[in-house]
Parts: structure tokens; C-alpha cells; sequence
């Protein structure tokens, strides 16, 4: 997508030159997940596909929004208006939680603007759209009014948006791997601690192709919030002889030595996995030091498998690309990522075998499912900032 462009739509829109243009990247996340509002870890990297943003003040307190992606018209509503959004406006939330919870620390935020965005990443892909928003909300706020919000506290403040704006109960990875990202390098983020690593993405002759499953009308946030219960009332159990606080503090170990204070059958699973996955993600990142790239493939898939029988997060549609992927030459591996259900997946292949992958897939996936999954090869560029 172009800057022209941009600001051309920009003036169509809003009769008017625009100011700065911004872009805000989608994420994927290599291994660890589930794991983030466990308190264990996660490694995601933020995509050249992303929302692109286009910024321009206003002399009154109208905050007036168009998305170029949504069907429908200008959406405005003031500055200080902290209502949530129903109905056609909802997706207005993302940018309103952003604008308040700056708001509440920065009173120089005292005049409005228009905003044009567009996005050539699709929403609700496990993509991390939502992530990508609210991170493009929080950088033009930042770099417009001159905040010294650090990048971090923008990450929180989006993880809130989506808590308390949305109602999906999700931890900080989406937001973190957006705002925080760095060109060609995945991020290992401790989110107990939020302390952080980058570490290069060396893949050698190997490529991440990113699979979209195209499933439409997901029931995933009700789903994902009863797996934060689920696992939030086996970590309750636990507590009675365990001094923890999340279950990312927990080895596989101490886990199965006391996991017979689960006395329920889903909250074990959803616990196994949650300690499990964290693991993995420990031992992925290793593997990533130590050059291991295969013992990294096979991690991946692990994870798969716990996010199908223990998360049971995955559907038809998941693992159909996860399973064709595993057959394919040239995959050292390949899993769901994002919440699940639909969404999408990522495989790791040997680049001369990316096209015959990709066909292979594609048409195992169409016989399967009915309708055509997506590929993309997105490149691992820096988190959100003015372009
Ligand atoms: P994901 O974050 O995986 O893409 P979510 O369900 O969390 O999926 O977020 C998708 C929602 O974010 C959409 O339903 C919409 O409300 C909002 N959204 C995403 N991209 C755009 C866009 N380009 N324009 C307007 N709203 C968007
Ligand atoms: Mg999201």
C-alpha cells in the first residue's frame, strides 16, 4: 500500500489534506501459545502486514474515523466520550479504549482529529488486527501530542482496550509483539515479568509461510474466555500447597507431581497445557541459540497437538493445515497461532519448496474444507511507528 494513495483516500474522505501517515503491524507468534495470560512465555514477531494509518488534527474535541476495509460511514464521537460501542460502530472500540486510557494520563490530548485507515491484513485472522489498531492509535497519539508514554505502557493500555472495551479477556502478547517489534527478529517475552529478548529469526534455507483458514463467523471470544477461567480456576487449586502466582511459574515436574489437586478433568488439560506450552517455548528459544532449527520444528508441531487434544482450540479447519502441512517435503513444522478455532497457522519450509507447499496445501485444504485457505509470505519488519 502506497503513502499517495493513502492520502489521497484521505482527502476523498475527509475533504481535506491529510498530515502523517503510520503503519501498525499484524504478528505471528513462532511458539507459547496461551501462554501469555498464564504468566508463561511467548515468541512472536510483528508482519509486514499491518493497518496503515492516515492523521489529521482537528480544532474541536471530534475524533472522526473511516476504515477503509468496514462498509459504512464516518464514525465520530468526542474525545472525552468513554461509552463503549455497539452494533456497526463496535470496531470504533479498539481506537476509543486507546484514546481514554491515554486521556486519563495525559491532558494535553485536547483537540481532535480524523483518522483513515486501512489494512491489508485480514481481520480476525489470528493476525492480531485488533492488536495492530490499538497500537496505531496509541503511536499517533504519541508521536502527534509528544507523550512520553514509553512503548511498553502503550502495549498495556491495548491489552485493556481488548479487557475492558471489547470484552475478550486476552493477555499482552498481541500488543507487545506489535509496538514492540523488530525487524527480522522474534520477540522471547516473559510475560510474568514482561522482561524480553529479541533473538534473530536465522532460518537458514527456510521460510515462515503464514496460512489463513478464511473460516468465517468464529465463536472464539466466548471460548477464549472460558479457557482464562478454566485455567485461572486450576491455578486456584494449585495454590492450596503451591506458592505461585501463575502457572508459567511451573516446570512439567512440580506440575504433574501435584496436578492431583485438579480434580476436574477439562481444568487439568487446559492446565497441562498452559505449563506444557511454556516449556516448549523455553525449549523452542534454546533450540533457536543452539541453531537447532529441526528440534524447533518439532516443538511446533508438539504445540499443535496440546492446543488440539489438551486446548482444544484448534477445529477441522486448523488442523487440516496443520496436518497436510506435516506431509509435505521441506516442513520442519507447522501450528496454529492467534486464539484459535479459525484463523490462522504458520508452517516453516525449505524456500524451493514453498510453491509446490503452498499448492499441495491449498488443495488438500479446499477438498477438505469446501472453500480456499490463504498464503502469504510476510516479511518480520519493526512494530508501529510513522512512515
Ligand atoms: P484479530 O485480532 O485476530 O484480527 P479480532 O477479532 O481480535 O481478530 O479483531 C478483529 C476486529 O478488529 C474486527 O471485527 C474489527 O472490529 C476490528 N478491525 C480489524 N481490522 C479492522 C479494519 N481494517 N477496519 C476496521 N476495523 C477493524
Ligand atoms: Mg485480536
Amino acid at each position: 500500500m502506497n503513502k499517495d494513495e493513502l492520502l489521497k483516500e484521505y482527502v476523498e474522505t475527509f475533504g481535506e489534506k491529510g498530515q502523517d501517515v503510520f503503519f501498525s503491524p499484524g504478528r505471528i507468534n513462532v511458539i507459547g501459545e496461551h501462554t501469555d495470560y498464564n504468566g508463561g512465555h511467548v515468541f512472536p514477531a510483528a508482519i509486514s502486514l499491518g493497518v496503515y494509518g492516515v492523521y489529521g488534527p482537528r480544532d474541536d474535541k471530534k475524533v472522526r474515523l473511516f476504515s477503509g476495509n468496514v462498509n459504512g460511514n464516518i464514525v465520530e464521537f468526542d474525545i472525552d466520550d468513554t461509552t463503549v460501542e455497539k452494533g456497526e460502530r463496535f470496531w470504533a472500540n479498539y481506537f476509543k479504549g486507546m484514546i481514554t486510557y491515554l486521556r486519563e494520563k495525559y491532558d494535553n490530548i485536547d483537540h481532535g482529529f480524523n483518522l483513515y485507515i486501512k489494512a491489508n491484513l485480514p481481520s480476525g485472522s489470528g493476525l492480531s488486527s485488533s492488536a495492530a489498531i490499538e497500537m496505531l492509535m496509541g503511536i499517533i497519539l504519541k508521536d502527534e501530542f509528544k507523550l512520553d508514554v514509553d512503548r511498553v505502557n502503550l502495549a498495556k493500555m491495548g491489552q485493556r482496550t481488548e479487557n475492558e472495551f471489547v470484552g475478550l479477556n486476552s493477555g499482552i502478547m498481541d500488543q507487545f509483539a506489535c509496538i514492540m517489534g523488530k525487524k527480522d527478529s522474534a520477540i522471547f517475552l516473559d510475560c510474568n515479568t514482561l522482561e524480553y529478548e529479541y533473538l534473530p529469526l536465522e532460518l537458514g534455507n527456510y521460510e515462515i509461510i503464514i496460512m489463513a483458514t478464511n473460516k468465517p463467523h468464529t465463536l472464539a471470544d466466548s471460548a477464549y474466555n472460558d479457557r482464562v477461567r478454566e485455567c485461572h480456576d486450576a491455578l486456584t487449586k494449585l495454590q492450596e500447597k503451591l506458592d505461585i502466582k501463575a502457572l508459567g511459574e511451573l516446570d512439567n515436574d512440580t506440575f504433574d507431581e501435584y496436578s492431583y489437586l485438579i480434580n476436574d478433568k477439562t481444568e487439568l488439560k487446559r492446565a497441562r497445557h498452559a505449563v506444557s506450552e511454556n516449556q516448549r517455548a523455553i525449549r523452542a528459544t534454546k533450540a533457536m541459540k543452539d541453531g537447532d532449527l529441526e528440534k524447533i520444528g518439532r516443538l511446533i508441531n508438539a504445540s499443535h497437538i496440546s492446543l488440539h487434544y489438551d486446548y482444544e482450540v484448534t477445529g477441522k479447519e486448523l488442523d487440516t493445515l496443520a496436518e497436510a502441512s506435516w506431509k509435505q517435503d521441506g516442513v520442519l513444522g507447522a501450528r496454529m497461532i492467534g486464539g484459535g478455532f479459525g484463523g490462522s497457522a504458520i508452517a516453516i519450509v525449505k524456500k524451493d519448496k514453498a510453491e509446490e507447499f503452498k499448492k499441495n496445501v491449498g488443495k488438500t485444504y479446499r477438498d477438505k474444507i469446501g472453500y480456499d485457505a490463504s498464503f502469504y509470505d510476510a516479511e518480520i519488519v519493526d512494530g508501529s511507528k510513522m512512515i
